[in-house]
């Protein structure tokens, strides 16, 4: 049995993890007042160290930052983007891709790379740059051990953490930081199990938006004989994601017959329909999902091909019935009269999960074991983020609901909330190498 120690472990290694891992190499006092290297494990079920879901191969190679990269806000991205868009650009194999940049190229040979929206891997190819070289000039102060693998539970003795992870090996730290991005997704509507295993059922819920819509849409669309039709529920970033991706690949065009939208509100992110759309001012104008103008140029084609129907409702359940699925739905804007509509596929973009409902084996244990309120979407945080009769316990990303710790589901957000535990860690450090010290 593996009894590795560590003083810190974090838990998710994606932009969360990374950002905290940033700021404790930038601090000159982490540099120079510890007495010995600090061990730091980094735990990730999916591997993709520190691009996590986003920014790594779980992103279709033609989505796209939510923010164009000024508003990132990240100098350091700027930069990198300035000395390596050539080769980027040179780089590019994909019709998709070759279509994204003949949309920026005006922008980007007059060199207005701020206004651009780049595509999100090409930020997860910046910070995997970045934190190698990171680790690399901090090697004399830091060891960072990478562990594939997933956290199932983990305890505190009042001194330290331990953790057991799925292939039941144990580990121990001083100090945790839990950065598992977004609450797996619960089932918002009953759905059985046979309808939730179907090829068919395209579904986030084990891994926030990823969908993997290349094997699962794609291929056996542009193969169907005729055409299909297609029932999204939900309305958020990823349903407009699906939409762009239906409409930006030509193979689909004469396979996709009609397409329902069905959502609490009836419409995209912030009241996007055919007839409200105002050409070249983005899906949204709203500082929390502002989407680029380059998905919305695709999505308005099958809008005003008449494909797409949006429909106002609250979805009560999912059959499969006769090979064709049957949404039934109650509509939210009458007198909740029920009605039902039928699809060859479903695609689920109803949004996060709850804490209470996870299907994370981690959350589950940790909700009932932690002195923390588990709220609406995460966990309630007080001062410097640590959870409340844990010391040394950490959190950063979609996970933190305080109220005033908006937009942590953000790069600008969990670099803002890292440089807070970053600094928190290092006292903690410092104060541990003092007591060291005094002992001898
Ligand atoms: C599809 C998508 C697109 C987004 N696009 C943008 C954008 O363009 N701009 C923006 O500002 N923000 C965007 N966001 C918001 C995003 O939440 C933040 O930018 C940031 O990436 C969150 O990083 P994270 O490390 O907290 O989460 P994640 O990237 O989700 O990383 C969490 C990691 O934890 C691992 N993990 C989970 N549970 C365990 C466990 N028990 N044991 C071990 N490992 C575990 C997962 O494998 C994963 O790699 C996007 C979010 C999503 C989901």
């Amino acid at each position: 049995m593996s009894l590795e120690r560590f003083d810190l472990i974090l838990v998710g290694g994606g932009l969360s993890s990374a950002a905290i891992v940033y700021y404790l190499c930038k601090d000159q006092r982490f540099y120079k007042s510890l007495g010995k290297k600090v061990r730091i494990a980094v735990f990730d079920k999916g591997g993709d160290y520190w691009r996590g879901v986003p920014y790594g191969s779980l992103a279709e190679q033609d989505f796209l930052l939510v923010e164009n990269l000024e508003n990132t806000g990240m100098n350091e991205f700027s930069h990198w983007i300035e000395l390596n868009i050539e080769n980027l650009v040179a780089n590019i194999d994909s019709k998709f891709m070759k279509e994204w940049y003949e949309r920026y190229r005006q922008l980007i040979d007059s060199k207005r790379y701020g206004e651009c929206y780049f595509p999100r891997r090409w930020f997860g190819l910046f910070i995997q740059e970045l934190m190698r070289d990171l680790l690399k000039m901090n090697s004399d102060s830091l060891e960072v051990t990478f562990k594939h693998s997933e956290i199932t539970d983990l305890d505190f003795d009042g001194d330290a953490y331990s953790y057991v992870d799925i292939q039941q090996q144990h580990y121990f730290s001083k100090m945790l930081c839990l950065c598992i991005g977004s609450i797996p997704q619960k089932r918002p509507f009953p759905i059985n199990e046979s309808v939730r295993r179907h090829p068919r059922y395209i579904s986030n819920e084990l891994i926030c938006a990823h969908f993997n819509l290349y094997e699962r849409l794609f291929f056996p669309v542009k193969n169907s004989p005729g055409c299909v039709d297609i029932v999204i529920l939900g309305s958020s970033a990823s349903a407009v994601e699906v939409l762009y991706y239906l409409s930006s690949r030509p193979e689909l065009n004469s396979k996709v017959g009609n397409i329902v939208l069905l959502s609490k509100c009836g419409h995209l992110v912030d009241g996007i329909t055919a007839d409200n759309y105002v050409e070249n001012k983005g899906v949204s104008l709203s500082t929390d999902r502002p989407t680029s103008d380059h998905y919305l140029a695709y999505v308005l084609k099958l809008i005003k091909a008449g494909k797409i129907n949006f429909v106002q409702c609250l979805v009560e359940n999912v059959d499969f019935l006769d090979n064709r699925f049957c949404v039934s739905v109650v509509d939210s804007t009458d007198n909740r009269s029920s009605i039902e509509f039928s699809g060859d596929f479903v695609i689920n973009c109803t949004g996060r999960g709850s804490i209470e409902n996870s299907t994370s084996l981690l959350l589950n244990k940790l909700a009932s074991k932690f002195p923390v309120e588990p709220g609406l979407r995460g966990f309630e945080v007080g001062g410097n983020n640590e959870v409340r009769g844990s010391k040394g316990f950490f959190i950063n990303g979609p996970l933190l609901n305080r109220g005033e710790l908006k937009q942590v589901e953000s790069i600008r957000g969990v670099f803002r909330e890292a440089n807070i535990i970053a600094k928190e860690l290092i006292n903690r450090f410092c104060r541990a190498s003092e007591k060291t010290l005094e002992s001898v």
